[in-house]
């Protein structure tokens, strides 16, 4: 048996099958245009399901072609490192851990085996939430340091609490454009300083940051929902004024290289979090 041999036996035994479920993507580039827009989109596509294979029971299979380039063939040593990445995240970052408590305190505790898996994705998407089986998706050849996993660990567990505490339909848009801008505005656009995006002066960073929230939340709408662009807008607009002003359970919009992330931890104990 040679190398390449060993390789794909052990890339074929790595992972259980899991049942097929909607998946809530955390989407990576932020589009403002729908590439495939109006062309009809299969009901497994419509869902999310086409982006997590592993979600619908397939094992990732590397070719051979391309696992002979250095390719792919890496899912066992990526799947570990991401795992560890998860590990540490859960250790030591302050939101993560801030999430874990609050998620917690909810009655909706995480255990690390059970609700967060690492797995190979579609490349347009860094991670997931599956709320079918309550589960996070790490998408491990796509976050493949600490700092992605922290803020697909954080963005996730944002869907994961709404779906403990605010009786959250995924299949309803208005719903899904909440959890998303809440996301966005909590993780995501939090972590981007205004100005590094380019469209910024001191003068309009509260409206940078607002335009950032709704373009990635839309992005994620649109990613999962086979609806016209218009429609996502509406729905983003709609919920938008409300969504964005609920700051729980972090408290605050974190900015770049302050200690705000640290005071939301410290501080989660005054909101009746739980966290340690
Ligand atoms: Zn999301």
């Amino acid at each position: 048996m040679g190398f390449l041999t060993q390789v794909w036996a052990k890339a074929a035994a790595a992972t259980d099958p899991v049942p097929t479920a909607v998946v809530v993507p955390d989407e990576k580039p932020v589009q403002d245009t729908k590439p495939d827009a109006g062309q009809p989109k299969s009901e497994r596509q419509e869902w999310g399901y086409d982006l997590y294979p592993e979600r619908r029971g397939e094992t990732f299979k590397p070719k051979w072609s391309r696992i002979l380039f250095g390719m792919e063939g890496q899912e066992n040593i990526d799947r570990y490192k991401c795992e560890q990445n998860v590990y540490w995240c859960v250790k030591n970052g302050p939101l993560v851990k801030l999430m874990m408590g609050a998620l917690r305190s909810s009655g909706c505790p995480i255990d690390l085996r059970r609700h967060i898996s690492c797995e190979v994705c579609d490349p347009s998407v860094t991670g997931g939430y599956d709320p079918v089986l309550n589960q996070i998706v790490v998408c491990q050849n796509m976050a493949k340091n600490k700092s992605m996993v922290h803020g697909v660990l954080t963005h996730e567990m944002i869907h994961m609490f709404d779906y403990c505490n605010n009786d959250l339909d995924f299949r309803n848009v208005d719903h899904l454009a909440c959890t998303e801008i809440r996301a966005a505005n909590l993780a995501h656009c939090s972590f981007l300083s205004a100005m590094t995006q380019g469209d910024a002066s001191p003068f309009n960073i509260k409206e940078a940051h607002q335009n950032c929230v709704k373009s990635k939340a839309l992005a994620s709408v649109l990613a999962v929902r086979n609806i016209t662009h218009e429609e996502a807008v509406a729905a983003v607009e709609r919920v938008f004024p409300k969504c964005y002003a609920d700051l729980e359970p972090i408290g605050r919009r974190i900015r770049r290289n302050s200690t705000d992330q640290q005071k939301a931890f410290m501080e989660a104990p005054m909101y009746g979090y739980d966290v340690y």
